[in-house]
């Protein structure tokens, strides 16, 4: 593709806006940046951009610019605004951040192995890096991860592979690319408000499944997965992967005696499973991430990675920050922050770990309903301590389906409001108890991101710790 002289409309300032704009404008395209806010932040990026000659507007992400031949937008920026109406209106293509980078790849480039599904994502792609890496692969988890593709993709190092996680948004304004293989991990309601519908959502995270060359690996016990494969465009030759945490039938990855074994990358798959790791080589060894195990296992393995090290990346692996993670335990009662848990599917896993367990819950719920997470979970709650914008819904769904379990609605929402919460908690919990901090909502009523909401939990612990020490 020549860039020199044209005209591309990056929409977004922000992670993914300011290195698409360096790139393209060092490839001689003529480059403006729209972005709708006008802050004091934004005027200092703007300012670097425009010392390279790139056109920066400020507090108008709305028009179109004249001339304009490509849009490449940030991924979180949502279909039905007027710049890509009249972008489309127009005939101009719009590229998310994916789409520029698959479109930048050199000859000879390294094949994706892709990741997506409604939760699981970022802990799939680290434990399929840890595995690629223990085979002596160069390799690198990128995208949705926190690490630019685009980087991984223009930047002077060299990989054999890469692990690439993508959210449903990327993969909306990713048309073009093609994995050499890829897993939905599981697909449950969330970012519904963006997407506009189920079967929206379902469509854009199938998308990972087009032109695949190797293997679709889908989630036996969630049969939309299978489903999305079966829609796919692949290329001739392409199998059809399951992964189960029972035992497998032939061309599925499975668990068996306490084992992770395959049945689908072997010789004698009719007759023979050969084993990969324990299921106490997964760390935590909780059913919902012996899954992304058995995920990426079975994208290494479609890879040609051998047994022997997917049992050694994952023994290697070790999970990110506020994903279950046990904090403290404070007067015999287990605190674990799942931070990270920002919908009622991951809320649902992860409550289902614990037994009996004291809830934290509340945030900002995306447009969900909780009937299905506090039915599934009603039998497990010791109490319920309720934060944040939406809790009213959660309330709700607790009167339906949890009358008789006791109920902390906590009106503050100012960021104070955690260490009130872990109190109330503390109160509720008994000896042999868990409190966990899983929300099942985002974080942005009351905290920056995730990340600061389960600081707060694990601030509060440590202060309630130090009360009975
Ligand atoms: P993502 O990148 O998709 O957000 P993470 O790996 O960061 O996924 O995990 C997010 C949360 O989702 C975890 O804290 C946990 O509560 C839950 N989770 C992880 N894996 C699964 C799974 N396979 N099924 C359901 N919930 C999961």
């Amino acid at each position: 593709m020549n860039w020199q002289g044209k005209r591309v409309t990056v929409a977004g300032l922000g992670v993914s806006g300011i290195p698409a704009a360096r790139v393209l404008h060092g490839l001689g395209a003529v480059v403006t940046v729209v972005n709708d806010g006008d802050d004091e932040r934004a005027r200092a990026q703007a300012a670097d951009l425009a010392a390279l000659g790139v056109t920066v507007r400020l507090g108008d992400g709305a028009t179109l610019p004249e001339g304009t031949e490509l849009v490449v937008t940030a991924p979180g920026w949502r279909p039905d605004k007027p710049l890509f109406t009249a972008a489309a209106a127009a005939g101009v293509e719009i590229w998310g951040d994916v789409e520029l980078a698959w479109r930048l790849r050199g000859p000879g480039a390294a094949p994706w192995l892709a990741v997506t599904g409604t939760n699981g994502k970022t802990t799939t792609v680290r434990m399929l890096a840890s595995i690629l890496e223990a085979a002596g692969l160069r390799t690198a988890a990128v995208g949705n991860i926190g690490v630019s593709l685009l980087d991984a993709v223009t930047g002077d190092e060299t990989y054999d592979v890469l692990a690439v996680e993508l959210s449903s948004y990327q993969l909306h304004w990713a048309p073009s690319v093609r994995a050499h293989s890829a897993v939905v991990l599981n697909l449950a309601p969330d970012h519904l408000d963006w997407h506009g519908s189920m079967e929206a959502y379902a469509a854009d995270k199938g998308r990972v499944y087009e032109g695949n060359s190797v293997a679709c690996v889908y989630n036996a016990a969630d049969p939309v997965t299978e489903d999305l494969v079966r829609e796919a465009d692949v290329v001739e030759g392409c199998r059809a992967i399951g992964f189960t945490l029972g035992p497998p039938a032939p061309s599925q990855l499975g668990v068996v005696d306490g084992l992770l074994v395959d049945r689908a990358f072997i010789e004698n798959r009719r007759a023979q499973a050969k084993e990969l790791a324990e299921v106490s080589d997964v760390d935590p060894p909780a059913p919902h991430n012996i899954a992304n195990a058995l995920a990426a296992a079975a994208l290494a393995r479609a890879f040609g990675v051998e047994p022997e090290a997917v049992r050694n990346g994952l023994r290697a692996f070790r999970p990110d920050p506020h994903r279950i993670e046990h904090v403290a335990d404070v007067a015999g009662v287990a605190y674990v922050d799942d931070s990270k848990a920002t919908n009622t599917h991951a809320a649902e896993a992860s409550l289902a770990a614990y037994d009996p367990v004291v809830w934290i819950a509340g945030g900002l719920a995306k447009g969900a309903a909780f009937d299905e997470l506090v039915a599934a979970s009603a039998k497990r709650l010791r109490g319920v301590v309720l934060i944040g914008a939406d809790r009213g819904l959660i309330r709700e769904a607790l009167a339906r389906h949890a009358p008789e379990v006791p109920v902390v609605d906590l009106e503050r929402t100012d960021t104070g409001a955690m260490s009130a919460a872990v109190r109330e908690a503390a109160r509720l919990a008994q000896p042999g108890d868990t409190v966990l901090m899983a929300p099942a909502c985002a974080s942005m009523d009351m905290f920056a991101n995730y990340n600061k909401r389960g600081e707060a939990f694990a601030d509060a612990v440590s202060a309630l710790a130090a009360e009975h020490a």
